[in-house]
């Protein structure tokens, strides 16, 4: 095909595993956004993406947080989900086997049968829902450092087998119901959560709002009301109570080979900013309750990917401590998105308070300068 390119490209590490029908590859650029200084970490995040100004906005928020002492996170949640869809002759019977799977008698039954399928997924329970004589089941298990869709699939099946013994009337329909929920926009992973449960804050010091960010606490937190948590209110978000976490998101999952179509659940974030400390100093964080990452299986096999695991120190499987690497990434990607709103927020801010100093009547001059200043953020 004209102008893709052919050559150059390692085919033996996809085939049969991460593409079919190839007849080329697409290029992308990587940047390199940091040090984030993420829980005592110097950490260089790559970026793939095409989108100008993204990798050197979220470069000046890490430069605002490292300035400040640096950002902390906590891993809330970790566990995978699959939820089957079966049928029953009746819903009376659809509600038997709700019971039977919600009972805390049954548990370590299902953990036992559930588990078989592999050495790191381990149930850690099952949330059912009705739809008249429909049963879906979520199940959600740890999964080591895998993003573990194949590995929870496998324990699922388990368990379907061996429930047929005592519900024969049970008819499964497929082996995901959309309950789970995997790549769709969905209330239950925005509730519950799915993959990786990660909050992010940081203390970002007056003098850093200024001079990095060029802009206030105040105008910063009102514009965080009107715009992530009341703009995005009446918008009827799910999940999108942020100014763009999706964008870093996106070019973390596709720089670390991760499954691009997640960033839908895996983007759910609320961007929350308080005034602290009588009101000079900015508290910031980023809740996210559905990230979906993995350092082993799936494309993070890949040479690129795998550089770029290594370059964050996450490459591969956790020895010691299985889930450790794949955590990490998932904080990884929770402070990527606390720098980035930093950034994004500041730039929009700015271009407010600009606005206000025009109204207010400053010299000619003084604006061009101040317009310059506030641009260059959404410019760069
Ligand atoms: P997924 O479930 O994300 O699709 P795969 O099943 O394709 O992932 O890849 C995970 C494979 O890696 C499994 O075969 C698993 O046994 C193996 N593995 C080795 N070490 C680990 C680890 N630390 N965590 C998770 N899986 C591991």
């Amino acid at each position: 095909m004209d102008g893709l390119p052919l050559d150059g490209f390692d085919y033996a590490s996809i085939l049969g595993q991460c593409c079919e029908l190839p007849v080329g590859y697409v290029q992308l650029p990587v940047g390199v956004a940091g040090p984030l200084l993420l829980d005592g970490r110097r950490l260089y995040v790559p970026m793939a993406t095409t989108e100008g100004c993204l990798v050197a906005s979220t470069n000046r928020g890490c430069k605002a947080i490292a300035e400040s002492g640096g950002a902390s996170s906590v891993v809330l949640k970790d566990g995978m989900t699959r939820a089957p869809a079966v049928r029953f002759p009746t819903a009376r019977r659809a509600a038997e086997l709700k019971g039977f799977l919600e009972n805390p008698a049954n548990f370590d039954t299902l953990a036992m049968v559930f588990n078989r399928s592999s050495r790191f997924a381990r149930l850690q329970g099952v949330k059912c829902s009705m739809a008249g004589r429909n049963l879906y089941m979520r199940f959600t298990c740890s999964t080591g450092d895998a993003m573990g869709m194949n590995m929870v699939s496998k324990g699922v099946q388990n368990v379907l087998d061996y429930l047929k013994d005592d519900f024969p009337d049970m008819d499964v329909i497929s082996i995901s119901g959309n309950f789970c929920s995997d790549k769709k926009s969905a209330a239950v992973n925005w509730i519950e959560g799915r993959g990786k449960s990660v909050v992010c804050e940081a203390i970002i010091k007056e003098d850093v709002v200024k001079k990095v960010l060029k802009t206030n606490v105040q105008a910063l937190v009102e514009l965080n009301v009107i715009k992530n948590l009341a703009g995005s209110a009446i918008a009827g978000a799910l999940g999108g109570f942020n100014a763009h976490a999706s964008n870093i998101v996106a070019a973390i999952f596709i720089a670390t080979g991760q499954d691009p179509a997640q960033n839908v659940e895996s983007s759910q974030c609320i961007t929350m900013l308080e005034a602290i400390n009588d009101g000079k100093d900015l508290h910031i964080s980023v809740t996210m309750p559905s990230i979906e990452v993995g350092t082993i299986g799936g494309g993070t096999q890949l040479a690129s990917q795998s550089a770029c695991l290594d370059l964050l120190g996450v490459k591969g499987a956790n020895r010691e401590s299985p889930g450790s690497n794949a955590r990490l990434l998932a904080t990884v990607v929770a402070g990527a998105v606390l720098a980035a709103e930093l950034s994004l927020i500041s730039a929009q801010a700015a271009g407010h308070l600009v606005q206000s100093h025009m109204k207010y009547n400053r010299s000619r001059r003084d604006m061009s300068k101040a317009a310059e200043e506030a641009d260059r953020p959404k410019k760069c």
